[in-house]
């Protein structure tokens, strides 16, 4: 079966009625670019820059300095050859903690996590801007930001990244003027006041592993609530579905990089709800082409309406099994 997907590596991902997905890779270091790569990954669509800085202690200047950032950040863009590289913005915190002994908060999930953190340690913020900035120089990337839900965290993040441009034409540095700035949507305040986002941002890119935790109120590293954790539930869905369709109202791309988005399962679900664009680990990248290459956009978005509507969780289990059966 494995082998028979390899086959699909250079076969682009389109649905039997005509249309392109976009299908990207997430990542946790450099090296990971190459089974992305592998996969026929079009980009990356989520560099989770964080791995390059948990284990190396909260003690900045054991932190990996802007050099060393840039160097890693430009050779992922190197390995993707032209295709384009997203970097999250540093989402430190919670199931993710610069140094586990150093957490002390009771709810860190709901604490001084990702942009966060980097508001109010502005050095390390700048730092790593300018280290993307930098790497933008030698091909496509895109600055992605974790767990915004403020307007003044939106404004406050733009500043900084229009102060970092301004420290390296200061230093006579090179950079795309013109980089990218896109959103996380994964607290469910931000789907909620959506609007909010699409006016400041030029993407949105759906974290659905924490849209869960936070819209059911379920740790999602806890496992004696692990059963609790559905991404099928009536208000998930409802709120994927808004974020999508607000996308492409307002033109603006849409994105999930969270783990739904490699699960074949529930690949025709979400292309039903109108996502175009899908990032996930490189392993499920030939999985999810294969469901996209036996799906008709105008049958699930049919099916998928119905499902929206239904409010019982074992029909809609059912339902979402089912889709694209005729
Ligand atoms: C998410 O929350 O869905 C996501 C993609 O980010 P992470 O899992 O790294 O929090
Ligand atoms: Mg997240």
């Amino acid at each position: 079966e494995r082998k028979k997907l390899v086959r699909l590596k250079k076969t682009p991902a389109i649905t039997k009625d005509g249309t392109e997905i976009t299908l990207l890779a997430n990542i946790e270091l450099p090296d990971d670019c190459a089974a992305a790569m592998e996969a026929g990954a079009a980009g990356i669509g989520l560099f989770r820059s964080e791995f390059l800085f948990m284990g190396r202690s909260a003690f900045v200047t054991k932190l990996p300095g802007e050099d060393e950032q840039y160097e890693s950040y430009r050779k992922a863009v190197a390995i993707m050859k032209g295709r384009p590289v997203t970097i999250r913005t540093l989402d430190i915190g919670a199931d993710k903690p610069l140094d586990a002994a150093e957490q002390t908060a009771l709810n860190p999930a709901l604490g001084l996590r990702a942009i966060r953190y980097c508001l109010a340690e502005p050095q390390i913020f700048l730092m790593q801007l300018r280290a993307i900035l930098r790497a933008s120089a030698h091909g496509p990337v895109k600055i992605l930001v974790p767990m915004l839900a403020h307007a003044f965290e939106i404004e406050q993040t733009l500043a900084m990244i229009e102060q970092a441009k301004q420290q390296l034409r200061d230093a006579g540095k090179k950079f795309d003027a013109n980089i990218q700035v896109g959103a996380m949507i994964e607290i469910p305040a931000a789907a909620l006041a959506l609007p909010m986002f699409i006016k400041r941002m030029d993407f949105l890119s759906i974290g659905t592993n924490d849209l869960i935790q936070y819209t059911l109120a379920i740790d999602r590293v806890d496992h004696e609530v692990a059963h609790l954790y559905n991404p099928l539930h009536p208000a998930v869905l409802y709120l994927l579905s808004s974020i999508i369709a607000a996308g492409a109202r307002e033109g603006i791309p849409v994105a999930v990089c969270g783990e739904m988005a490699g699960d074949i399962k529930l690949t025709r679900l979400l292309l039903g709800m109108g996502l175009r664009e899908f990032s996930m680990h490189p392993t499920q990248l030939l999985p999810v082409k294969n469901e996209i290459l036996n799906s008709d956009l105008t049958v699930l978005a049919t099916q998928t309406r119905r499902i929206l509507r239904a409010t019982d969780p074992v029909a809609i289990t059912e339902a979402v099994a089912q889709l694209g059966a005729l």
